[in-house]
């Protein structure tokens, strides 16, 4: 099945665990899209048998082929859920490929998917312009004037939701920058931090924070300036040229800083630069690379759980709550570190959000793409919290924040919304006397 041209230029695990797939659907309960629809193909069960039959020849790259994979939130709790060990997000890129280079085949790419893909994630300074630019729409008040004329709903619907889903953007951008003191430690770990995309122009606060946190923590931090995207972004979309040029200047970029760990406040990006060595196996320049790359990187929740961190002293009474990322609880197994860490913390009544690993249907440009869907999921979510009947909920992924802050507005639900880090940096500033505004 490997040598099929489906999977030409893609990765993928063995033949076995393709092939693995027992069509016992132990998958389907935990599959959002499945759960909307009670439909086979939007399942994790009947999206795989399309793409056995697509890439054995037996079916041809229809439209209904392209729906049921594009429908496909990628938010892998069926890989979790899957007893027989299917590597389904695997599967889907190769996939996403396919329908890409048919696409490009028929001149039928998205001039928006183009713009964002090829265009505005390839380069930080260009991302740091376009938002530099809605700034600016928001503090000229174009932003209220535009939204209250109606204008938009005149255009369409869509545009008019969709304009309400941008943050507001407060204060300005900046390079993030060590301010708290390095607390004197005997642990010696040099630790790089990305500051990603999204994080980068939409939670400029959250890698400053994140900084500050391993300061506290005694790590020697370094932030390289000369980083760009992780490739996510194109990876998940079928664009896994661009995707693999962006891995090898990631990798370059931290191996030459001769760092520890490669530090990730971003569970998307930590969940595909940890496939970098699955990615990359067929390079013979980077395969080596690839695989000491990946060894180093880790969540921040990861690093401060594994490697050490100092029980917070400063007394937050919050009632609070945490939503699971995805790509944190799927894409990284990652489920309890977060959670330590914010029960380690004096004052917090921590309680269980219901569904908490089930998507909150951001899901990377899916909200944008398949809005409607999106939106079920969200008032899904937003329901779950007023249940929790707490007033901060806490997640660790960019994608995540933007979609809970946007279900605030949309469903009117009086909570606040916070990175895990950002939680634990309050408490040490408590700690130290800092005035929280202050900086
Ligand atoms: S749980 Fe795994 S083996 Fe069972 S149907 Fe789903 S993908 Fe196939
Ligand atoms: S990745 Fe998520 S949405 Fe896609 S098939 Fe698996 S569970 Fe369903």
């Amino acid at each position: 099945m490997k040598n099929s041209s489906f999977y030409d230029n893609v990765p993928l695990p063995s033949d076995d665990q393709i092939t693995n797939c027992m069509r016992c659907g132990m998958c389907l309960p935990v599959c959002p899209t499945y759960d909307l629809t009670k439909m086979e193909r939007h399942s994790p069960r009947g999206r795989i048998k399309l793409i056995k039959a697509v890439a054995e020849g037996e079916l041809d790259i229809t439209e209904n082929f392209i729906d049921s994979i594009e429908f496909c939130l990628n938010c892998q709790a069926c890989v979790t859920a899957c007893p027989a060990g299917v590597e389904y997000g695997q599967l889907v890129e190769a996939a996403h490929f396919n329908i890409e280079e048919h696409k490009k085949r028929k001149h039928d790419v998205p001039l928006i998917k183009k713009i964002l893909l090829n265009w505005l994630f390839l380069k930080q300074y260009r991302l740091r312009l376009a938002t530099l630019l809605m700034r600016l729409y928001q503090q000229t008040g174009m932003e209220k004037l535009v939204q209250r004329s109606g204008i938009l709903k005149l255009l369409s619907t869509r545009m008019h939701d969709l304009s309400f889903m941008l943050p507001k953007l407060n204060g300005y951008m900046r390079y993030p920058q060590q301010t708290a003191p390095k607390v004197k430690t005997d642990r010696p770990v040099k630790v790089g931090v990305l500051t990603g995309c999204v994080q980068d122009v939409f939670f400029n606060d959250v890698n400053h924070d994140t900084i500050q946190v391993l300061a506290y923590n005694g790590y020697e931090v370094y932030v390289p300036q000369n980083q760009q995207c992780c490739g996510s972004v194109h990876g998940h979309n079928g664009e896994l040229d661009t995707a693999r040029t962006l891995a090898k200047r990631m990798i370059d970029t931290f191996l030459e800083a001769n760092v520890d760990y490669v530090v990730i406040n971003s569970a998307g990006c930590g969940s595909f630069m940890k496939q970098y060595g699955t990615f990359l196996e067929d390079d013979p320049e980077y395969n080596e690379k690839a695989q000491r790359f990946v060894k180093k990187v880790l969540d921040i929740s990861e690093l401060l759980t594994n490697v050490g961190f100092i029980a917070p002293e400063g007394e937050l009474n919050l009632k609070l709550s945490y939503h699971e990322p995805c790509h944190l609880t799927h894409g990284q197994k990652i489920k309890q570190p977060p959670r330590q860490i914010l029960q380690s913390i004096p004052g917090i009544d921590f309680r269980e959000l219901p569904e908490s690993d089930w998507c909150c249907g951001s899901a990377g440009i899916y909200n944008i793409t398949h809005y409607e869907a999106s939106m079920e999921l969200l008032e899904r979510k937003m329901n779950n919290i007023k249940i929790s009947g707490s007033d901060y909920i806490v997640t660790g992924n960019p994608g995540c924040l933007l979609q809970l802050m946007y279900g605030i507005k949309k469903f009117n639900t009086p909570v606040h919304i916070l990175h895990p880090v950002t939680v634990l940096k309050m408490s040490y500033e408590k700690a130290n006397g800092v005035n929280q505004n202050s900086r």
